[in-house]
C-alpha cells in the first residue's frame, strides 16, 4: 500500500522548478531569489579562519552566545527593542526552519492560521503538515493593502496565527504603521492568537520607507515569532542560516521543537556572522545598494512591454505582461525561458485560488550587467 501522502496538492516548488528550466535553456536566470554575485571576501575569510581554528564540533541548541549577543544589539538600535539573547533569540537553519518550527510550535490538529494571498510557498503547507487549517485573505490589486476588517471577520476561536510578511514576497509592497496598530489591537483582543511575522528583506526596503518590524512594538512581540534570514543580509542563501525572536515563554516551546528538528545550526558560520555583523555599516548599505539595482531595472524595463509594478522592498519586482500575451503566467514564463532565454517565476503559486491576472515576477539581485542582458531580451518580447 503507498503511503497516504501528508502533502497531496504539493509538487515542487515553483523556485527549483523555474531555476532548473533556467539551466535546461541556459537562460538568464531572474528567477528563484538569489544574488549572482558572491559575499564579501570578510566573510568567507572568517569562516576559514574559525574552521582553521577548530570551531567544527557542535553549537549549543540555541545559537553561539556571541552571535545571540550581536543580534540583540542590532535589533536594540534598528527597532529600539529590549530583546535578551539568553531567553529571545534562538539561530535556525535559516528562515524556513524558523517558519516551520515556530508553525510546529502553535498550531495542533484543527487549528487555523491566516495567510494572507498571494504569500511566500513554505507557510500554507507548514500549517497543513500538523493538521492545521489555513484561511486565506486575499490582498487586492492595485495596492494590495491587507483588509483587516475582514481579518476580524475571519477569525473564529480555532484561529491560533496570522502570518504577515513585510517586506513582502513576491508582491514588493511593505506593511505601513496602521496596519501594525490594526493588527497590535486584534491581537489584543484575541487571547490565544500569534503573530508569525516573516522580516527577511527587513533591509531591501527603499526610498526612506521605515521597516514594520513588529519588535518595535512591546505589546505586539509579547505575541509574536519575528523571523530573519542571513541569507538575505550578507548574500549568502547557501548558508541557511536565520534567527527567531519571540518571547520567552514562545521561545521556550519553540527551543523544544527546535532542538529535534536541527538541533543546532552550523559553527564555524556563526563565529563568521557573529564577528561580520560588528560592522553595522555592511547592513545598514543594502537599502541604497539594492534601491540602485532596482531603479536600474525598472529604467531598462522601460523600454520592454512589460508593466512593472511598484516594489517598495524586497528583492522582486513583479511584470505584468497583458501587452504581451494571452497565456496563462505558467506557461507563459516557461514560454519566455525558453524562447527568450529569461527565467521569471509565475505569480499563481504563492497564491491559493489564484485570479485572472498575468504577472510574473523578476528578482533584480543581479550585477548590472546581468539586468542589462536580461531587459535587452525581455525588449524583445512582444505581442506576436
Ligand atoms: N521568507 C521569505 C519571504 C523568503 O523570500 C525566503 C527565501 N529567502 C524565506 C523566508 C526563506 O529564507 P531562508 O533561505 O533563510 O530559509
Ligand atoms: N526565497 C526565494 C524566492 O522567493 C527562494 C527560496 C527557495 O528556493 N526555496 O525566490
Amino acid at each position: 500500500m503507498a503511503l497516504q501522502s501528508k502533502l497531496p496538492n504539493i509538487g515542487t516548488n515553483i523556485f527549483s522548478v523555474m531555476s532548473a528550466m533556467a539551466r535546461r535553456y541556459d537562460a538568464i536566470n531572474l528567477s528563484q531569489g538569489f544574488p549572482n554575485f558572491d559575499c564579501d571576501q570578510g566573510l568567507k575569510d572568517l569562516v576559514m579562519e574559525n574552521v582553521e581554528a577548530g570551531r567544527n564540533q557542535y553549537a549549543p541548541m540555541p545559537g553561539i552566545p556571541e552571535l545571540r549577543e550581536i543580534i540583540a544589539t542590532k535589533i536594540g538600535t534598528l527597532y529600539n527593542a529590549d530583546v535578551d539573547p539568553d531567553l529571545n533569540i534562538t539561530i535556525t537553519a535559516g528562515a524556513t526552519q524558523a517558519i516551520y518550527t515556530a508553525i510546529a510550535t502553535v498550531i495542533r490538529k484543527g487549528d487555523n492560521a491566516i495567510i494572507f494571498d498571494p504569500a511566500y510557498d513554505c507557510y500554507a503547507p507548514s500549517v497543513l503538515s500538523f493538521g492545521g487549517t489555513v484561511t486565506p485573505i486575499a490582498l487586492r490589486g492595485p495596492n494590495f493593502a491587507i483588509d483587516w476588517d475582514e481579518v476580524e471577520e475571519k477569525i473564529t476561536p480555532d484561529t491560533k496565527m496570522i502570518v504577515i510578511n513585510t517586506p513582502h514576497n513576491p508582491l514588493g509592497r511593505v506593511l505601513k504603521e496602521q496596519d501594525l496598530d490594526r493588527l497590535e489591537q486584534i491581537v489584543y483582543r484575541h487571547d490565544d492568537l500569534y503573530v508569525l511575522s516573516d522580516e527577511v528583506y527587513e533591509h531591501q526596503i527603499y526610498d526612506g520607507l521605515e521597516h514594520q518590524s513588529v519588535l518595535r512594538r512591546p505589546g505586539l512581540s509579547e505575541r509574536s515569532f519575528a523571523v530573519y534570514s542571513f541569507g538575505k543580509v550578507f548574500h549568502i542563501t547557501g548558508w541557511k542560516v536565520g534567527y527567531c525572536v519571540a518571547p520567552e515563554h514562545l521561545t521556550t516551546e519553540f527551543r523544544k521543537m527546535h532542538q529535534f528538528i536541527t538541533f543546532a545550526v552550523n559553527t564555524p558560520m556563526q563565529y563568521a556572522l557573529a564577528a561580520f555583523l560588528q560592522d553595522a555599516s555592511k547592513y545598514m548599505a543594502l537599502p541604497d545598494f539594492f534601491q540602485a539595482k532596482r531603479d536600474l531595472f525598472k529604467n531598462l524595463m522601460a523600454d520592454t512591454e512589460f508593466d512593472l509594478l511598484p516594489c517598495e522592498g524586497s528583492y522582486f519586482m513583479l511584470g505584468d505582461y497583458s501587452r504581451i500575451s494571452d497565456l496563462d503566467d505558467m506557461a507563459f514564463a516557461e514560454w519566455l525561458t525558453r524562447e527568450h532565454g529569461v527565467a521569471t517565476i509565475p505569480l499563481s503559486p504563492f497564491y491559493s485560488t489564484p485570479p485572472d491576472q498575468k504577472i510574473v515576477r523578476f528578482c533584480f539581485a543581479k550585477t548590472d550587467d546581468v539586468l542589462q542582458s536580461a531587459a535587452s531580451k525581455l525588449s524583445l518580447v512582444i505581442n506576436e
